[in-house]
Parts: C-alpha cells; structure tokens; sequence
C-alpha cells in the first residue's frame, strides 16, 4: 500500500522502519553481553503495610545501564522475552534480590516480577528453590508477581509450577490487576496471595467516582477470596486517604518511596527497627 503513494512515501516509510529496528538491533546485541559486562542492578521499591505501620515488602525493580544512559525493563524487557536472553537475566534477578533481602529484618519480604516466558523453563522452579536455598532466605519471605497474561494460555504446566512454588511456602502476586481482558475468572484459577491494583486506577481516583467503585470491589473481592490487596502508584496523600478507607492492605508509590537503592532501603529500614525499639 506504500508504495502506490507514491515513490518518496514509500522512502519515508523504509527509513522510519529502519531507525526502528536499527535501535532494536542495538538493545538486542548490547542485552546479549549485558550480564557478563554487569550492566544490570536492581532497585527496590518498600511496600507499606497500613496494619502493620511499617515496611512489609520490598519489590526488585531491574535497572540497565547501557552506553551512559539507563534503560527502563518497559524497553528492553519485551526485547529480552523474545530473544528469550529473559531467562538468564531473571535467573540472576531471583539470586541478586534473594541475597540483598537475606540481610533485612525478618518480617519484610521481597518481590520479584517474573516473566511468563520464564514459566516455559522446565526448571523455574528448581531455580527458584536454588536462589533460596543459596541466600538462606526463608521461601515465606519470597512473593514472586506474575502478570494476567501469563494465564491467557492457562497451561497445565504453569498452573503445576505456580502450586509447586506456593507449596514450598512462596507467595503468589497478581501484578497489575484489571489490565488483562479477563481479570475476574483468573482469580478463580489460581489461589493467589495478593492483588496489585494496577496504577491506572489509582491515576484518576479522586476525580472519576467510577474508579472508586472498582476499587472499592477489588478490595472487597480480596478480603472475601483471602487475598491481600496492594494499591500501586499511590502518588498523593488524598490517594492514600482513600484507599486506606476501603481497607487495602499495602499501599506502594511514589507518596512513601520511590525505588531506591540496596544501600538507601538498609537505611531506611534500620532506621524503622529504632524507632520500632525506642517506642
Ligand atoms: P511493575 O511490576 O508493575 O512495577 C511497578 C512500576 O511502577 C515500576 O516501574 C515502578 O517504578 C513504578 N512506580 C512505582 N510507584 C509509582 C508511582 O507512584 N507513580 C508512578 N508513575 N510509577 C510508579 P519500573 O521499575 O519502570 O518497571 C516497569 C515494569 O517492568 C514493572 O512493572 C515490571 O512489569 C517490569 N519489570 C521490572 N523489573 C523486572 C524484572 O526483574 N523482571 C521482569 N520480568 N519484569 C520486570
Ligand atoms: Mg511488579
Ligand atoms: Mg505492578
Ligand atoms: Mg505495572
């Protein structure tokens, strides 16, 4: 169809696709040797629990730093799950978070996104169990969030890694909740320990009436199915009235902390374990 516009249209056309995939190119070959040149850290975004008062959770936030700038996973990780490298990086995610939440206090867990192209590995779970066992971390301090996408195929072998894991004691997330085309009937498919409402509905809380009713039924649909609930995106106090009133569980954004480094979360959660001591 380009090229019956016209010769320079069809030009124009070759040329913005070439850019395209020219830049493609680069991420795909710079991901390759990513690992072994150490371009990769993770950040660490704490949850707060509203019960509890206190840092509850922690969740690794994979970071690329490629030729003097960072890339966000939003780029490269699509990039990573088709030439399937996704695997190897996440691997190493699972080891680097497990070790780094090794050192935090007992009752802050950590958690790690997993990609569905990784339930395609005969062995996640096996690798799971390794980066476990070799950070001694305790398998109930693990929340592993998984996408709703990951259940479009609803295999029988995802659904036996994801009971496999829960059984050894690690917790299941919902990320993202109400993005997916059928959000409502994979609740039904898997016992998952949490929600994570996604951020878009958090966006618009306080001026769309309509989202406060979502999330108001989410929560409900949480508390009756057993299920934790986290808000994502909480970027303003009002936002946190809100959610706090209808009984969520955990609140993450930018309001309590954006991602931050290892060295910055031991602060801050030294910092909590004193004042949890002094008072
Ligand atoms: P996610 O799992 O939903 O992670 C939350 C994202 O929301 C993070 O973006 C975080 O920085 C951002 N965020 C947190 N609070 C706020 C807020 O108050 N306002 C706004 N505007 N944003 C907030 P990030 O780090 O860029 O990660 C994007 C996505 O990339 C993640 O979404 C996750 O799906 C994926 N990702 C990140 N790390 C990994 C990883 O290690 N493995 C895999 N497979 N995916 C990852
Ligand atoms: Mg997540
Ligand atoms: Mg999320
Ligand atoms: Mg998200």
């Amino acid at each position: 169809r380009a090229k019956s516009e016209g010769r320079s249209t069809y030009h124009f056309f070759e040329t913005g696709m070439d850019a395209e995939l020219q830049q493609r190119r680069s991420i795909e070959a710079g991901l390759r040797l990513a690992l072994s040149r150490n371009e990769f850290r993770l950040m660490y975004q704490p949850l707060l629990g509203l019960a509890e008062n206190r840092v509850t959770c922690v969740e690794a936030l994979l970071r690329w730093d490629f030729e003097g700038r960072t890339i966000s996973p939003a780029e490269f990780v699509p990039v990573a799950e088709d030439t399937g490298l996704i695997s190897a990086i996440g691997q190493w995610v699972l080891n680097q978070a497990c070790m780094t939440a090794a050192s935090w206090p007992n009752g802050v867990r950590v958690a790690v996104n997993l990609s569905p192209v990784q339930f395609r590995q005969r062995d996640l779970v096996t690798q799971v169990r390794r980066a476990l066992a070799n950070a001694r971390l305790d398998p109930r301090r693990l929340e592993l969030e998984i996408t709703e996408s990951l259940l479009l195929g609803e295999s029988e072998s995802t659904l036996k890694a994801l009971h496999d894991l829960r059984a050894m004691g690690v917790r299941i997330s919902m990320d993202d909740f109400g993005t997916g085309y059928s959000s409502l009937s994979y609740l039904r498919s898997f016992p998952f320990d949490k929600i994570k409402i996604d951020r878009s509905f958090l966006r618009d809380l306080i001026s769309r009436p309509d989202s406060q009713a979502i999330i108001r039924a989410v929560i409900g649909l949480g508390q009756s199915l057993g299920m934790s609930t986290t808000a994502e995106g909480v970027e303003t106090e009002d936002q946190l009235a809100l959610v706090r009133a209808q009984g969520v569980s955990e609140v993450q954004g930018f309001l309590f902390s954006p991602p931050i480094s290892a060295a910055a979360l031991n602060d801050m959660l030294q910092c909590e374990e004193a004042l949890a001591e002094a008072s």
